[in-house]
């Protein structure tokens, strides 16, 4: 079989010289940075004046480490390395904590994130033939735009519908035959739910592939869309921070996310002592912006927790791969004590084939206890009017969620189409404890 691929001299890169390039653009991303007063301050109080200080790749450890609070601090372009008039866009983050983040791109970091995404499509098996539906959102939020630019490089027929208003999705799908989409996993479930409502069927579409991402997923879910539609779904990676969709990026043999490390280095820590860790294990990721010139970003801290999968990819890119995302650092529970990540309970709930395509994780106090109340939508086949059904139900979830993460919590079955569904990430923990 023929590898689809689009830049094949960099993808197939030998590593050795992959690392020269990195090290090349290491220095050229330190002198962009050194224009900025906030990284001046900074690489001085490590005694890092010059480009040139970097002898070789093991001294990225060297730099320090930049978190989303350093944005935030440096609102609104304390963190710009060029003259304004250079830039042509800015992306912010969608804000909803405190102060948005900014990044400003030139047109050539705007061409090179183009090239990034084009690599991921076409790595993914899609091609100029295809015609693409880019459902999620055409804003500040970066995963619009960015696979926008991308699927007109490779030649696709791109449908620039933008996210929301999940019956025009469908026509469009079915009018012009579209055979690739991306959007959330969870908004591609709400879709396929909403298809009967629409009087379409699987067999009216012509999809084939869809790219998945934006939120954490498990593999249960994306093969639980690749059954509903009949198709391949790939994992896509990527943040607002690092341009946004072009970070990482599943190839069509689905074994991890292959991170395009030309353009960025690649670093997992430990987020208690801030030390690499050793290949293979799980940590947060760190990367380092190796082509933009207008926001040069060093070590940016993602709270994003993976690892590295060992050994080569079948489809020969040098390009070392990234594990599904787990959580972020950040969204891990503390239940009575316990550490849960929601992507457990999808992962069960996901095995399980009576449930739907909608959940939502409830944390409540009851006295000084923590309650966790998980409610997912079941098919409506099941609700026929004898509870034993559902007892039964309820109490093999709440078993299967035990062994999972130490916990039974309390199961709510809900009825299709009943919990929130989001068009853009999906909320999917609703925490109702008080703060302290
Ligand atoms: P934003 O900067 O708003 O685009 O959000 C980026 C964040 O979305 C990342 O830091 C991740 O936490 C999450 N994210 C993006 N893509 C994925 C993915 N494929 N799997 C899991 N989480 C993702
Ligand atoms: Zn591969």
């Amino acid at each position: 079989m023929s590898v689809p691929v689009w830049n094949p001299a960099v993808e197939f890169m030998e590593r050795e010289a992959l690392e020269r390039l990195q090290l090349t653009r290491l220095r050229q991303t330190v002198a962009w940075a050194l224009k900025t007063p906030f990284y001046r301050r900074r690489l001085a109080e490590v005694g890092l004046t010059h480009p040139e200080d970097l002898g070789s790749l093991r001294d990225l450890r060297k730099l320090p480490y930049t978190t989303k609070d350093d944005l935030r601090a440096a609102f609104p372009d304390g963190l710009l390395a060029v003259d304004l008039e250079r830039t042509v866009r800015l992306h912010t983050s969608s804000g909803t904590t405190g102060m948005p983040t900014v990044i400003y791109h030139t047109r050539p970091d705007l061409d090179h994130w183009t090239e990034l995404v084009a690599r991921c499509i076409v790595a993914a098996g899609a091609t100029a033939r295809d015609v693409f539906q880019n459902m999620t959102n055409y804003g500040m939020f970066t995963g619009g735009l960015g696979l926008h630019y991308g699927a007109e490089r490779v030649g696709m027929l791109v449908i620039p519908v933008s996210s929301g208003n999940t019956g025009r999705q469908i026509h469009l799908m079915r009018n012009f035959q579209t055979t690739v989409v991306h959007a959330t996993p969870s908004y591609l479930l709400h879709l396929h739910a909403a298809l009967a409502g629409e009087g379409v069927t699987v067999d009216q579409l012509r999809l084939r592939k869809a790219f998945i991402g934006a939120e954490p997923h498990s593999e249960e879910t994306r093969r639980k869309i690749e059954a509903l539609f009949g198709i391949q779904a790939y994992n896509s990676y990527g943040l607002s921070e690092m341009n946004g969709p072009g970070v990482a990026f599943e190839c069509v043999h689905q074994t991890g996310l292959h991170l395009w490390e030309d353009a960025y280095m690649l670093e997992i820590i430990d987020p208690g002592t801030l030390q690499p860790l050793p290949e293979g294990q799980t940590g947060e990721i760190v990367m380092t912006t190796l082509q933009r010139q207008a926001t040069p970003l060093l070590r940016y801290r993602t709270r994003d927790l993976s690892h590295l999968v060992s050994g080569n990819c079948p489809c020969g890119r040098t390009h070392r791969r990234l594990a599904r995302i787990k959580g972020r650092s950040d969204d891990m529970l503390i239940v009575n004590g316990v550490n849960v990540f929601p992507s457990q309970i999808e992962d069960v709930l996901m095995k399980t084939p009576e449930v739907g395509t909608n959940y939502l994780i409830q944390l409540e106090k009851r006295g000084s206890l923590d309650r966790l109340v998980v409610k997912t939508e079941i098919y409506a086949k099941l609700f026929t009017g004898d509870p034993r059904t559902l007892d039964d139900l309820r109490e093999r979830i709440g078993e299967a969620l035990r062994s999972a993460i130490l916990i039974k919590p309390t199961v709510e079955l809900h009825e299709p189409g009943s919990l929130p569904v989001s068009e853009g990430k999906a909320k999917r923990v609703v925490d109702l404890r008080p703060a302290f």
